[in-house]
């Protein structure tokens, strides 16, 4: 992992992701911070914040 980035991951994906660029969502760094790596949720979901987010 590079200690530069930080890895947005969603919680409780139906799949673990690696909090790394070759992550099978291929994840991309955010438009207004570069240092962010956001991965896709395997079910379409994108609204989270910081890795957390409230259960459902
Ligand atoms: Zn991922």
């Amino acid at each position: 992992m590079n200690p530069d980035r930080i890895h947005v991951i969603p919680l409780g994906d139906f799949r673990e992701h690696e909090a790394s660029l070759s992550c099978w969502c291929h994840p991309v760094a955010d438009d207004d911070e570069p240092g962010l790596i956001v991965h896709r949720a395997m079910d379409g979901r994108e609204a989270f914040e910081s890795g957390e987010r409230l259960p459902s």
